[in-house]
């Protein structure tokens, strides 16, 4: 039998409730803040996320998955492993940014070459949100009050601690990163062979190493805030004012520095303590870059003759399976069933029975109203008694010629019978 590829998952219908319930209400929260819906392809060229997310990142350097079609010439293309890039080109290539300030998010399933394990797939999927066009702190502290409500609304808000950094600017990083090679290159023994590598294609991710003797290492050296300058700081602090404004506690932590390479400023995770290794549900961050660095492949080098637009935006994104783990684990949505009337007819006058069906749907479009086909009665009843409904309306040569229908009720198991358009006026029955 051909079976599901490794780390891809399908989605039952048990499990599916779950998706949609979280996702309506993720949607709802972003309507709450005015912000509007994106969907974006799944399949980029290679080359945007090698260049959006940097080549020496795990991600473009481990994680994608790659390939070509048939066209001619081939152009290596990818699934995306992430939103932000291809939200991203596609507000540069709509002109989104033209006299406005877009906020966005989408919702969809990332690809990563990783290996498989609870909290961690190959094919997952990620909330993601972009708001485009502010440098100001005030954009980032926005994003973070959304998720802030998000948890609320979810019931995870004790689950859930938010982590702050700032990366400063990019010259800002360089200066730094030579600080810390400088530094580490002397007790280059010391380090896992992890970070040896990092050395030299990405040693601000040495930070984040999770080996001991690593961390070990980092305790004396240089620190990225030291390193920054007078309007990071204040960027940053102003961050932590609105924040405390809006009590919403947050930890500093110097080694969050994210894996991707857009990143400046402000940096975020929300992390939580109940889902061990995989304790990162949401990620993000300013990338006041990245707009004006996609936007310049291809074109002509005139920046001499026009003033530099700064193009700032900030965004994070979620993994929806860790969210629901979490939300299984602590808070776990209330069961519901996919039926709260089971239509029983009679194979002989089962015509009756869907157009019974039919009118009842029109008339109450708060109810879901099943049917099981036209077998025998008893083998109709026992579907009914499977399917979670709260009234079984039973419908036989008797009710018809009456003009009547019996209705049992499935928790007592009471049966009554009553006028065939009773179930049509929602103050006999509601749910
Ligand atoms: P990690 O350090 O756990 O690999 P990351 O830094 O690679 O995470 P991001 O690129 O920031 O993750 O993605 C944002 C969020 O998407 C993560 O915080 C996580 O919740 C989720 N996520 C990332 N990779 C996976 C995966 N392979 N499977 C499930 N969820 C994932
Ligand atoms: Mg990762």
């Amino acid at each position: 039998m051909i079976k599901a590829i490794k780390g891809f998952n399908d989605i039952l219908p048990e499990q599916s409730a779950k998706w949609l319930h979280l996702e309506a209400v993720l949607a709802n929260v972003l309507a709450r803040y005015g912000y509007e819906h994106i969907r974006l392809p799944i399949v980029e060229q290679t080359d945007l996320f090698a260049r959006a997310i940097g080549g020496a990142t795990d991600i473009v350097e481990k994680e994608m998955y790659s390939f070509t079609d048939k066209s001619e010439p081939p152009t290596p293309l990818a699934l995306r492993p992430e939103g932000t890039a291809g939200a991203v080109r596609a507000v540069i290539e709509h002109n989104l940014l033209r006299g406005d300030t877009p906020k966005l998010w989408y919702i969809g399933p990332m690809f990563r070459y990783e290996r498989p394990q609870k909290g961690r797939y190959r094919q997952f999927h990620q909330l993601g949100v972009e708001s485009f066009g502010s440098p100001l702190p005030d954009a980032d502290a926005e994003l973070i009050a959304m998720t802030h409500l998000m948890w609320q609304e979810l019931g995870l808000k004790d689950e859930m601690r938010l982590q702050l950094n700032s990366l400063g600017e990019l010259d800002e990083r360089h200066a730094y990163r030579e600080a810390l090679v400088n530094y580490l290159t002397d007790k280059h023994d010391q380090l896992d062979d992890d970070s040896k590598r990092r050395l030299t294609t990405n040693p601000l991710r040495i930070l984040d190493s999770k080996e001991a003797s690593t961390q070990a290492v980092l305790v004396d050296a240089p620190k990225l805030a030291d390193f920054l300058g007078a309007y990071s700081i204040a960027h940053f602090e102003q961050v932590q004012t609105y924040l405390t404004a809006l009590e919403i506690d947050y930890e500093i932590n110097p080694h969050l520095v994210r894996g991707l390479d857009y990143y400046n400023k402000t940096v975020f995770e929300w992390v939580t303590d109940k889902l061990g290794s995989q304790a990162t549900v949401c990620a993000g961050g300013r990338y006041d870059g990245l707009v004006g660095q996609l936007k310049s492949i291809g074109a002509r080098d005139d920046s001499n003759d026009k003033p530099v637009k700064s193009e700032p935006a900030v965004g994070f994104a979620m993994g929806l399976e860790r969210l629901l783990l979490l939300i299984d684990a602590v808070a776990p949505f209330a069961e519901t069933s996919a039926c709260d009337i089971f239509v029983v007819t009679h194979p002989e006058v089962y015509s009756a029975g869907i157009n019974y069906a039919q009118k009842l749907r029109y008339d109450r479009p708060d109810l879901r109203i099943k049917m099981a086909s036209a077998t025998s009665l008893k083998a109709q009843m026992k579907k009914a008694d499977k399917s979670g409904a709260a009234l079984t309306v039973i419908l036989a040569q008797q009710e018809l010629e009456d003009n009547t229908i019996s209705i049992k009720n499935m928790q007592t198991g009471e049966q009554t019978t009553t006028a065939q358009d009773w179930l049509s006026h929602a103050e006999n029955f509601s749910i």
